[in-house]
């Protein structure tokens, strides 16, 4: 009788162990993704981000070197190989506008991961104070090109970030706009064609004249935005060696920037290229993603279509600890959305084309070192 009573224990006790062994193996099976259906984390695709802003201060304090480290401490769990950093597109005035000098020599202890971008602290200010005039003397060409030279015998593979229309998008954020064929902008291209690098380009279209909408506030924004397309046309037909990224694409802020202006713009310039923001957007109709994270039909033509003049520029800032105030710190906290997002974006693309838009064109456009 015992024993019976000690057969059935027994297996009872199998037939758990077993049931156990079978959830945890359905587990397995039935939870991990699927390659055919997504691709696992093993194998997503390695990006660049060839538009990041270390947020380091300015003036009395300042501390790029913890900027710098807040950059590599989310690159590799984001499947980011390499990042350019730049300066955003300041105004002239105060405060005091910074250049890659503040953080480049620290950037360059991490070897091929970082590149940098130079101008938007120096180039940009000189440009916006000269935009009032529609020439330019010769001590300000001489003063210009010398500092353009400058920025690029320091090692930056471009000049950015540089802007002919920006809007102010909250305080301290400037309102900056010159006619986008400037002779400054045009001797800029004329340079960054001769030295073969990249301009990368902030530049908010207006194709028609239009109202600003409420959520913008005026001043410092005007209350009519002109159109400003047209300028913007004859600064990429100045010089067809001069490569133009236009940064932003997919986040338009007035709802301009469509796909359809997108792909009259890329046909009509071949030196003209677009780095995608994965942000949530203000005009969420010009955004590639839909809200479930599947790229858009018109989209992905258009990707295809071009699919050699698409990088990732994720307009991503990382702020040090100690930085309390600017937009920068405003912005930093979006950062790991528009990683997430951008993560969505080039998982939902075939394999081929998110290699490209993720990875090889930045490494041929800017240059970049394996
Ligand atoms: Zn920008």
């Amino acid at each position: 009788m015992e024993n019976k009573a000690k057969r059935f224990r027994d297996r009872s006790c199998y037939r758990i162990v077993w049931t156990v062994l079978l959830c945890v193996f359905s587990l397995i099976v039935f939870q991990v993704p699927q390659p055919l259906a997504q691709r696992s984390p093993g194998e997503r695709v390695q990006w660049i981000d060839v538009h990041a802003h270390p947020a380091g201060g300015r003036g009395a304090y300042t501390d790029y070197a913890s900027a710098v480290k807040a950059a590599v401490s989310v690159m590799e769990e984001s499947g980011i190989a390499k990042m350019v950093l730049m300066p955003p597109p300041q105004p002239p005035g105060t405060p005091p506008p910074f250049d890659f000098e503040s953080f480049a020599a620290i950037a360059k202890l991490y070897g091929s991961r970082f590149a940098f971008l130079g101008g938007g602290g120096s180039l940009n200010p000189m440009i916006q104070q000269a935009g009032r005039h529609a020439a330019i003397d010769d001590p300000l060409r001489k003063r210009f090109e010398e500092r353009a030279a400058e920025i690029l015998q320091a090692g930056a593979v471009g000049f950015g970030e540089i802007t002919a229309h920006h809007l102010s998008l909250l305080s301290g954020h400037p309102y900056e706009s010159v006619p986008a064929d400037h002779p400054l902008l045009l001797l800029l291209a004329n340079i960054a064609a001769r030295h073969e690098v990249v301009i990368d380009f902030h530049f908010d279209p207006v194709v028609e004249e239009m109202k600003a909408p409420d959520w913008l506030a005026s001043p410092p924004n005007p209350t009519v935005f002109h159109a400003n397309l047209a300028a913007f046309e004859r600064l990429l037909e100045h010089n067809r060696r001069a490569k133009i990224v236009w940064a932003h694409a997919g986040s338009d802020q007035l709802g301009q920037w469509n796909v359809p202006l997108s792909r009259k713009l890329l046909e009509k310039h071949p030196n003209l290229y677009m780095s995608l923001r994965m942000a949530p957007a203000r005009a969420p109709q010009n955004h590639p993603l839909t809200p479930d994270g599947q790229v858009k039909a018109e989209w992905l033509q258009l990707l295809s279509d071009f699919s050699d003049r698409f990088v990732i520029g994720g307009d991503q800032f990382f702020a040090a600890a100690g930085i309390k105030q600017g937009p920068g710190t405003n912005f930093a906290p979006r950062a790991r959305g528009i990683r997430q997002r951008t993560n969505t974006f080039l998982a939902a693309l075939p394999e081929s084309l998110a290699r490209k838009i993720g990875y090889d064109n930045a490494m041929r456009l800017y240059k970049l070192k394996e």
